[in-house]
């Protein structure tokens, strides 16, 4: 017999078992099992070993279901057919609107030839579609009704309001983002690809002067005063979707710059140079890093020795990794610098603190002592000029020195509001805060760049299709839609996320930011790294035309990079943030003394998580898996689990007589796990909760899907994770991954207007975009 004819007998053989009537019941489930065809060996088999454990089934039931679902023997396409023929046969009447799972559907197909319902094969059923895991009322409804149809193109026109969309996203200062967006589509704020690193540095320096003479640098009335940080931010974000050196420089010299003196200076300082700085009358840098220390701010090794015959502080670089590195401006405009260095006062050693520091004279060459060198070409930001500063015995007067935080008296006497060095240090550290605020805010604009870009162009862009018939926009396809739509849904749940961030930076005291402080660090690392993942993903999307400069994706790969190493690397930010969340965001790991940190270790350890409930972890249909308390109770579970499991490895090291710096370190990966795993609740609750404060109920109607997506591609992306520690079985996993899918075909109907919600000024898309 030949292998065709074998196939045949086989067909018909499986044909005939349609009249076994034990069988009826189980159709669907059969019919899915083999209908997508994505089912593995081991899968079937382990289905099968449900059946064989399964209760009161019939010897000819067991052993037809083991024959259906036997993987060395796959039915044949017409034996699948004529299965779901006879499902349909048997299911004429139902429709597809009653909510029916494989279950329900498989114990009416009984029902109707007027037979009773056996209690035992509806839990054998159950249990096989959990094993099975479809989401079960979508599996449903399309053996009823069949494949839903492409969406006719006027149904994809927009369902909502982008415009809508677009204010609820700009918030309260919208009227200020809208300027900047039109400033940006001015043809003189051009990105200009391919412009020579000096022309670049001159353009980049003149946009700045432009910005500060429409008073961006701050708002005119508060020149001299209190910064408007609100303002700020929402400037900085919007400029993001423009070049980016021009953000970068616009940063270094407003926020990091004019941010060090406002929050680490006193008013004499704020008077001084406040006005002159925001007018870019003075152009200035943050000298805070060193070569030889960059996240270890601590250690750096500049000196300030307070000189009390003179009044005066002399800065010293100690040897040459002690330079400055990468500072911002540094290279060719600043003229004056805060720089951070050791101070020391009468030979006693008083931290870190920062001083204003000249650096060139009116004629932009180095003042004695100040040695200078330029960082040369970057792999992106060429437009910024990076500097190196070394400092030899330079001389600066006495208020020189930022003094919010610690005071030297003329006659050098050493004061501070902070008795503690430790917590003086953080505090100081926790007033610069905004800088990775912001860095935060501008990732998120350029993954919206990137995604505007793409969207866009695979809306039109079409290759392939089927026999005869036109072809088919990129978008369509569901491989293209799984990569842009999970991060067009992040990038939404971002949004919501950090502007309410932002609230509560505005709202706290400086202070006061001990836990913000962590969270600002995790929500910088999350947003920064999905900047760059949005931002490659979407170059691909766009093949070829990806790569040409003047579709902007190259500059902005090449700019954002380095976002997850300045203003704090994210790996180190993440590990600041799961050190925090074990000792319950009170203080940091190293500032708590071995007891206290003991006290608090035992207290995370000891955190009740909520059971498991065994039901819940193989529940596969679609309503659950839609559901807001399963997916923030899924995401929190994983975040608490992880805090407590990472306080009980760090006690037990600590117990055992290790220190705390031996055991963070074997504990590291599992503390950035813990931070991220922490971060992605965080962003879920806080979406959650944006998406119930807005008062519109189209735009709630349009952000739940993207709520769903969002947090169902995190649990997708860390499905090792919650099958590992048994919170799915194996069949949810799956169900999760085909409503993965189904959403991405959801969000795919509303991307081009929500996109065109992200707001990105018409100047700054290039042409594949416009
Ligand atoms: C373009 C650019 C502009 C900049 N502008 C400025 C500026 O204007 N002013 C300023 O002061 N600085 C600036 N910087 C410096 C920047 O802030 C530092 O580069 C950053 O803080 C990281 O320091 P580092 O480069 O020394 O890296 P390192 O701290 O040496 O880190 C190197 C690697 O080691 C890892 N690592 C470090 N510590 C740990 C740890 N404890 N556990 C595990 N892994 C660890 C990090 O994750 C990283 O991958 C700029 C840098 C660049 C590139």
């Amino acid at each position: 017999m030949s292998a065709h004819d074998t196939r045949r007998a086989r067909g018909a053989e499986i044909t005939s078992l349609l009249g076994e009537p034990g069988l009826l019941p189980f159709l669907p489930l059969l019919y899915v099992a083999w209908a997508d065809g994505d089912l593995e060996p081991d899968e079937l088999r382990l289905i099968g070993s449900k059946v064989d454990a399964a209760e009161g089934l019939t010897p000819s039931v067991r052993a037809a279901l083991g024959r259906w679902l036997d993987p060395e023997a796959p039915p044949s396409a017409q034996s699948i057919q004529d299965l779901l023929a006879a499902i349909r046969r048997g299911a004429e009447g139902f429709t597809a609107s009653q909510k029916l799972n494989l279950t329900d559907l498989g114990m009416e197909l009984v029902r109707s030839t007027g037979h009773p319902v056996e209690p035992v094969v509806q839990d054998a059923l159950r249990a096989l579609e959990a094993a099975l895991g479809v989401a079960g009322e979508e599996a449903t409804r399309r053996i009823l009704i069949g494949e839903r149809p492409a969406p006719p193109a006027a149904e994809r026109r927009p369902a909502f309001d982008a415009e809508a969309m677009s204010r609820l996203l700009d918030g309260e200062h919208r009227a200020l983002r809208n300027e900047i967006r039109s400033l940006l589509s001015q043809p003189a704020f051009r990105p200009e690809p391919g412009l020579g690193r000096e022309a670049y540095r001159v353009k980049v320096l003149s946009w700045c002067r432009e910005l500060a003479s429409r008073g961006y640098g701050a708002s005119p009335e508060n020149l001299g005063g209190e910064s408007d940080d609100g303002r700020y931010l929402a400037t900085f974000e919007t400029l993001a979707f423009g070049d980016l050196s021009l953000l970068v420089k616009f940063g270094a010299q407003f926020g990091l710059f004019a941010g060090s003196i406002q929050q680490l200076g006193t008013r004499k300082h704020h008077e001084r140079y406040l006005r002159q700085v925001r007018t870019l009358e003075l152009l200035g840098c943050f000298a805070m890093t060193e070569t030889s220390h960059g996240s270890n701010v601590h250690d750096i090794e500049t000196l300030a020795n307070y000189d009390c015959q003179r009044q005066e502080f002399v800065l010293h670089t100690p040897h040459d990794r002690a330079r400055k590195d990468y500072i911002g401006n540094a290279a060719l405009h600043a003229r004056i610098a805060t720089v951070f260095a050791q101070l020391q006062v009468g030979g006693e050693s008083h931290g870190v603190h920062a001083f204003l520091v000249p650096i060139r004279d009116d004629d932009g060459r180095p003042v004695p002592g100040v040695r200078i060198e330029d960082c040369g070409e970057k792999m992106g930001l060429n437009g910024v000029d990076n500097g190196r500063l070394w400092f030899d015995g330079v001389r600066i007067p006495r208020e020189s020195l930022l003094d919010r935080f610690g005071q030297v008296s003329p006659d050098g006497v050493y004061t501070s509001p902070i008795p503690s060095p430790s917590k003086r240090f953080f505090t100081m550290l926790g007033t610069l805060v905004g800088g990775r605020v912001g860095v935060g805010l501008a990732a998120l604009s350029a993954s919206k760049l990137a995604l505007t870009i793409a969207v866009r162009y695979a809306s039109r862009r079409r290759q392939f299709g089927p026999e005869g018939a036109p072809e088919v926009p990129i978008l369509d396809y569901l491989s293209h839609q799984r990569r842009l739509m999970p991060r067009l849904a992040s990038t939404y749940a971002l949004d919501f996320a950090l502007k309410h961030l932002v609230r509560r930076y505005l709202e706290s005291r400086a202070e006061d930011r001990r836990e913000l402080e962590s969270i600002v660090a995790g929500l910088k690392a999350v947003s920064t790294w999905h900047a760059i993942d949005t931002i490659q993903t979407c170059r691909e999307a766009c093949g070829g035309q990806g790569y040409l400069a003047v579709n902007r994706l190259a500059a902005l790969k090449a700019d954002t990079d380095v976002f997850t190493t300045f203003e704090g690397d994210n790996t180190v930010l993440l590990q600041l943030l799961g050190k925090s969340l074990v000792t319950g965001h009170k203080r940091q790991f190293g500032e708590m003394s071995l007891g206290g940190l003991v006290r608090h270790l035992a207290a995370q350890a000891g955190t009740a998580i909520s059971e498991l409930n065994p039901v819940v972890t193989r529940i596969t249909d679609e309503a659950h898996l839609r559901d807001r308390s399963f997916l923030l109770g899924a995401l929190r579970w994983r975040a608490q689990h992880l805090v407590g499991s990472v306080a009980r490895r760090l006690k037990h090291r600590i117990d055992s007589g290790a220190d705390s710096f031996l055991a963070v370190n074997e504990c590291q990966d599992h503390l950035i796990e813990t931070a991220r795993a922490y971060v992605e609740s965080l962003v879920a609750e806080q979406f959650a909760e944006g998406i119930d404060a807005c008062s519109d109920a189209e735009l709630r109607r349009v952000l739940a899907p993207l709520f769903q997506l969002y947090s169902l591609w995190r649990l997708e992306s860390d499905r090792g994770w919650f099958l590992e520690h048994g919170y799915f079985e194996g069949g949810k996993a799956k169900a999760i991954r085909k409503l993965v899918n189904k959403l991405c075909g959801e969000v795919r109907s509303q991307a081009v207007p929500l996109v065109d919600a992200f707001g990105v000024p018409d100047g700054c898309l290039p042409p594949i975009a416009a």
